[in-house]
């Protein structure tokens, strides 16, 4: 999907009423939020409109209230975050589409910034209910998508409200487009993409669209079996979907016929069940022993892996090599990670549990971009189009 999207800056929005969709999600601990890099993300855009003397009126959702007013999930934390980090006071609204919302938008003044509750509050959010938009979008003059976590979704706060607002995109989602629109459309080539993860049900659109526009395709993680057993290995326990092998040797076959190189484990870790404390040791991929499960890549695969990332341009990596969750079979995602911070390629990581692999080594900084939203940047390298962004009005 080759988006060009207008932007904040493409847009009249001094004296403007601005409603910006951001992504507030923020995990919480209790009361308090355990981590606040959501927030941190949007302020660009927020500061560039209060610089420009829009009144600002940002929304979110958080969590999974299930359309009905819970202030277990309400946004009062992130308010009181969002004034700290702007210096000015956010007020937050006591609802979204009610009168204090109303009351409260319109007494803005330019450069003033509000915050309304919960969007999931209202059940009609998710269904992108025609009513709730049109009620949304009315307290604004324009609409600005900032939310990448969520452009996937044809929410009325992500999609809806474009039917009646001119729509533009904010930088966050700006930035996710451009570095991930680049890596598809036009890469620093040899392009590498690094599939891991649960399940090749979830990642077949991701392989089938990349196999076009990829030099080398990495498959590690448990989706792998699926593709080793397919070529006539031993797999053991180890998961596999019975049921698309023969998916999986087409894609093997089309690759092939491609001149896609694909590089699949040569080693495993492997344990004697599901569980941290089992029985583990090192075996070869085509001989996984009765009774074992590979629960993670071995040494010999992040030699392989790590050759072909040194030698990339452009490194796209989504899902990871192992259950990395438990430090015993975390190894082989630490060793991708570290290869691919140590390359001088562009490097892509799709959200979810790389990201969180990434960061929990040190690692984000020598990436050159960590998406902000798992699910749609894995839609995104599928080649769907993501509602949040299509609905925006592309530059002339
Ligand atoms: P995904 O959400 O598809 O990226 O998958 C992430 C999940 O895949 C993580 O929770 C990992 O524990 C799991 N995973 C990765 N490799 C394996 C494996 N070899 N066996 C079982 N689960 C795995």
């Amino acid at each position: 999907m080759d988006y060009n999207k207008k932007t904040v800056e493409d847009i009249e929005v001094s004296g403007k009423r601005v409603l910006v969709r951001c992504d507030f999600n923020v995990p919480m601990n209790g009361d308090e939020i355990a981590d606040d890099k959501r927030i941190v993300g949007a302020l660009p855009t927020i500061k560039y409109l209060v610089a420009k003397g829009a009144r600002v009126i940002l929304c979110s959702h958080m969590g999974r209230p299930k359309g009905e007013f819970n202030m277990k999930y309400s946004l009062a934390p992130v308010a009181k975050r969002l004034s700290e980090y702007l210096g000015k006071e956010v007020v937050l609204a006591n609802d979204v589409i009610g009168e204090d919302a109303h009351a409260k938008a319109a007494a803005l003044k330019d450069g003033d910034v509000m915050l309304l509750e919960n969007v999931r509050f209202h059940k009609e959010e998710e269904k992108n209910d025609p009513e709730f938009s049109k009620n949304l979008a009315s307290l604004a003059e324009i609409f600005v998508n900032d939310a990448f976590g969520t452009a996937h979704r044809a929410h009325a706060s992500t999609a809806g409200v474009a039917d009646y607002l001119p729509a533009v995109c904010g930088y966050l989602i700006q930035k996710e487009i451009s570095i991930m629109g680049t890596a598809l459309e036009n890469p620093s080539r040899p392009f590498v993409a690094i599939l891991g993860g649960a399940k090749v049900s979830d990642k077949i659109g991701v392989i089938n669209h990349l196999i076009d526009k990829v030099d080398t395709l990495v498959i590690g993680g448990a989706m792998a079996y699926t593709f080793n057993k397919a070529r006539g290995h031993k797999i053991g326990t180890s998961l596999c979907e019975d049921d698309k092998l023969e998916l999986a040797s087409e894609l093997l076959e089309k690759a092939r016929s491609r001149g896609v190189k694909v590089l699949l484990p040569v080693d495993n870790h492997v344990g004697d069940r599901y569980a941290p404390d089992c029985d583990d040791r090192f075996v070869d991929s085509a001989d996984i022993p009765d009774g074992y499960m590979g629960l993670d890549i071995g040494p010999a695969t992040v030699i392989l892996f790590g050759y072909a990332i040194k030698g990339a341009g452009t490194v796209v990596w989504n899902g990871p090599m192992g259950v990395s969750e438990w430090d015993k079979f975390a190894q082989g995602t630490i060793g991708v990670a570290t290869a691919v911070a140590e390359s001088n390629a562009v490097s892509i990581i799709g959200g979810g549990d790389s990201a969180a692999a990434i960061e929990k080594l040190g690692f984000a900084d020598k990436m050159t971009h960590i998406s902000t939203g798992g699910g749609a940047s894995l839609e995104f390298l599928e080649g769907l189009e993501l509602p949040g962004i299509a609905c925006l009005q592309d530059k002339e």
